[in-house]
This record gives C-alpha cells, structure tokens and sequence, in this order.
C-alpha cells in the first residue's frame, strides 16, 4: 500500500499567523448575551429620548403620522443629500402602489463636504435643480419662466405649477415641522460648522429662489423615514410598515410610534386623527457612553481619529463608512505582529507606507464583500483585489484567508449589532403580541444590505435569539429591500404635506 502523502509541517510563522488571527476574530465575538443586553439597553435609551431632549438616542418627531397604503397618486420631485451622492428626481404616482421615476445623480464634490459656509454646498444643490428641470421638464421650466415675466406680483410665483419638493436631508435634525427643521450635527464624514442649528430647508429655498426655480421645498425627509414611506407605498399585502432602516454608509431607522409614548413636547402642529407619529431614532448615537456596545482597540482607534469623536458610537460599529477603517486597523494590527507573517511583498520596500492598507480609510468597505462572497480554496479574487485595490503584490492564500477570517467577523458583529436596534424597536412597538400571524414589516435600503453577502440572514440569526422574539417572532419579521426611499419616499413626504397645508395643520 501507498502511505499518503506528507504534508509539509507548517512552519511556525504560519502557525503564529493563523492564531494571531484567531485572536483578533475573537475580539469581535458578539454573542446571543451580547445581543440580549444590548437590546435591553437599547429600549432603556428609546425610552429615555422619546421622554426628553438631548438624549444619545434623540427619538426626533417628524410630523408624519400616517404611512401610505400604495393609492396616493401625483407628480411630485425629490432631492437626497446623504452620503456619497446628490439625486435629483421628479416621482410620479401612479395610485396603484407604482411610480415612475426620473433621475440625475452627482457625486458631491469632496471639497463642499468640509466647506467654509452653508452656502457654497446649498448653493451647488440649488444649481443641480436647476439642471434637472431644465434637462428633463423643460416645458415646465419654461411656461414657470414666462408666467412669471408677466406676472406683475409675487403671487404669480405661487401658481399651482410650482413643484412641492422633498428634500431627503440624511443627517439629525431637531424637527419643528413637516418642512422646518435645524441641523443638530453634521455625520458621515461633513464638516461645516456654519450649517449648525441652521434651518436646512430654509437654506435650500433661498438658494433656490436666487434661481428662480418653480420649486417649493415642502417636506423635510430623513432618508429613513422616506424607505418606510416608500416601503409602506409598495409592499406586498394590506400590512403597514414598521420601521424603515439604512444600512449604507451610515446607518439609522424611523418607525411608527404611538403618540401616547411620545412624551416630550412637540413644537409645530401634526394630525393628531391617527394616534401615531414616524420617530426618526437616529440609532446611530446609540450608547456613545459606552454602557453595553463592544469596544475593541481598533474601534477606539477609529474614533479618536474621526472627526466626531464621543458620537454615532453605534454607527462607527455598523456602518459601510466605518467598516473598512475598523478591517483596515485590525489588520494592520496583525501584519505589524513581531512573530507573524503577512503579506510578505511588503517587508522591505521603504515607500510601503504610502500604500492604502497604512492610510487612514484606505480601505473601503466593499473589499469586504468582496472578501466574503470569494469562497474558492484559492481566494483568486480576493487576491486580485488586495492587489488592485490595496495594491499589496502576490498575497498569498494564507493572507488572503487572515484577511477574509477579519473581515467576515466585523461584517457579523455589524449585523448582529444591526439585530439589537431592529429588535429593540420590534419589541417596543408591540407588534408580535398583537396581532397573531401578520408579518411585522421593514424596509431596508443601503450598501450592507444590499451588496454585503447574508447580512440579512446574519440579522435573523441574531433576532432568533433575542428574549421576546425567538425563533417564532422572527420568522414573522419581514425585512425587505426598499430602495427608492430618497425618491418615492420624500415625494410621498410632499403629499402629505401639501395635505397638511390644505387642512391648514402646516
Ligand atoms: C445620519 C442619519 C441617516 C443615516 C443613514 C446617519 O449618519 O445621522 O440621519 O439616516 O446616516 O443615511
Ligand atoms: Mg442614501
């Protein structure tokens, strides 16, 4: 007989490696306790925000207090300044729970992120308008421009051909009605102090009114709020949608409240008739004192050097924006290990420092999904883009697999983490004991969600263990994809405002 091949010994760099490793994973162990007290703790600070102001989690009023049931019908625009891009968009209703939808979108330009005032980035938006309309409903630009060369009053500025706007704004804003509000803070990576405690509607109608533009800006629309809305318009069935969640670049829901809950003053006027009210939560700030979140020395690293240190703790943890920094630093972390082997093309070259893998968000959040979807023994595309994108030559499959072992552990504590404020607001909202077998229903939008491999599935593994929703609560927890919420949404958000104002509430 044939004794079987030998197996070359490991050697013990590679041993070292593949402990050193271990070792970081574990770090990021969230586990079903975990989940459970940071539920627990979750609803504690719900609760908290929905009693007063200035709370972690702030349980910001809307002035929504109804979600649509899919025959609301019109022609309305919308615009979404959130992360990465500005959209542009008209939405026509068409009542039957679809819509069609014109767009144009623009990345915003680096420097207008960290910009001097508020009005050189209100300004840009105003003239994207402008652009859109004239590229895409040029005949209503233009009767607009001449009804109002003839009109001798400002009334004529008032026609009914005046587009009703939506402006998805997708950062915290203390809200004093459907299209007031001012910005409490600036996340994901902006910076302009001047826009703080500013009314950002207001800042967006003057720029636009300096154009002229036929457009009134009628709703101010967290992007959340605008994915339940959308979610609520097209989903499947009689069901009225619970929460709407963004897993993206940053990360946040909005539900459906009951306003005998909501006990700290609200300012403006609101349709009391329905007895609800969507909460923006901005979950994001959830436990920044660090009562029960994990914090690993990659995640405080990540926050001392971010531009909003103390704050959006949960979202630094979460978040596609932050994910790959946290990857980044783990990783490093590893390679700079005295006894451990990594990525070996790098030990001598003295210009290694200016590769991506040693800058700060060098390494973006995609890579991960990258890295999870890649499941072949050789890690040949994970391989190809550690080179491509992190630009470290010839990875071996050891490196690659040490790379992938870390990435796929923050991918699931994010998930599981994502789990915790989902089933806190499931829980809080009563829903599974209320009815016996209806779906308790949440739309979901953003890059995690969408292109990172089973963060859905890793979600409903976590909820299953959660204390008051287990295996049976889960499996009636539908979390569905809404995309569109900034479109669809905000125009939705525009009805019901202009509702408003006809029953003289706004
Ligand atoms: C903002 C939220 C927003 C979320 C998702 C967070 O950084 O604070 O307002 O909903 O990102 O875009
Ligand atoms: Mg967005």
């Amino acid at each position: 007989a044939t004794l079987p091949p030998i197996s070359p010994a490991p050697t013990k760099m590679a041993n070292s490696l593949v402990e050193e490793t271990k070792r970081i994973v574990a770090q990021f162990d969230y586990t079903d306790d975990d989940v459970n007290k940071g539920v627990r703790e979750f609803l504690r600070q719900m609760n908290e925000g929905l009693r007063k102001d200035g709370t972690s989690i702030s349980q910001i009023p809307t002035y929504v207090t109804g979600v649509p049931n899919g025959t609301e019908k019109g022609l309305y625009m919308a615009v979404d300044l959130g992360g990465t891009n500005f959209r542009v968009c008209s939405v026509h209703l068409n009542g039957d729970t679809t819509f069609d939808l014109t767009y144009s979108k623009v990345a915003i330009p680096k420097e207008l992120m960290v910009a001097k005032t508020s009005k050189e980035l209100f300004g840009f938006l105003a003239k994207q308008i402008e652009l859109f309309l004239k590229t895409h409903h040029e005949e209503h630009f233009e009767a607009h421009v001449r009804r109002r060369k003839s009109s001798k009053t400002a009334e004529g500025y008032e026609d009914e051909n005046v587009f009703q706007l939506g402006f998805t704004f997708s950062f915290p804003v203390q809200q004093f009605g459907i299209n007031k509000g001012s910005l409490i803070r600036w996340t994901k990576g902006f910076d302009i102090p001047d826009t703080v405690g500013k009314d950002v509607c207001a800042l967006l109608q003057d720029e636009i009114d300096l154009l002229h533009l036929p457009v009134k800006v009628a709703a101010l629309v967290n992007d959340t709020v605008g994915t339940l809305m959308a979610r609520s318009y097209a989903s499947p069935g009689k069901t009225a949608t619970l929460i709407g969640a963004i897993f993206g670049t940053g990360t946040n829901g909005a539900y459906v409240e009951k306003i005998t809950n909501l006990q700290k003053s609200v300012d403006g006027e609101y349709d009391k008739s329905t007895g609800e009210m969507v909460i923006n939560t901005e979950w994001g700030s959830f436990d920044n004192q660090l009562n029960v979140l994990p914090n690993t020395p990659y995640d405080a690293k990540l926050d001392q050097d971010s531009v909003n240190p103390g704050i959006q703790i949960f979202e630094k943890r979460v978040s596609g924006m932050f994910l790959g920094e946290i990857v980044r630093l783990a990783v490093v972390s590893l390679y700079e290990k005295p006894n451990v082997s990594l990525f070996k093309s790098l030990s001598s070259n003295s210009n290694d420092e200016q590769l991506p893998l040693f800058q700060q968000w060098g390494l973006d959040s995609s890579l991960m999904s990258i890295a999870a979807a890649d499941t072949t023994p050789e890690l040949s595309t994970l391989r190809q883009e550690l080179d491509s994108q992190l630009q470290i030559r010839s990875a071996s499959v050891e490196d690659a697999r040490a790379f992938k072992d870390i990435a796929y552990a923050v991918g699931r504590r994010a998930a599981r983490l994502s789990a915790v404020a989902l089933g806190g607001i499931v829980i809080q909202s009563g829903r599974l004991k209320e009815t016996k077998d209806e779906p308790v229903d949440i739309g979901a939008d953003g890059s995690l969600v969408e292109h990172y491999p089973l963060f859905r599935d890793m979600i409903y593994e976590a909820l299953r263990s959660i204390e008051g929703i287990g295996a049976e609560g889960a499996e009636r927890i539908r979390i569905g994809i809404a995309r569109d919420g900034s479109g669809v949404g905000a125009a939705l958000i525009a009805l019901v405002a202009a509702g408003m104002e006809k029953k003289g509430i706004a």
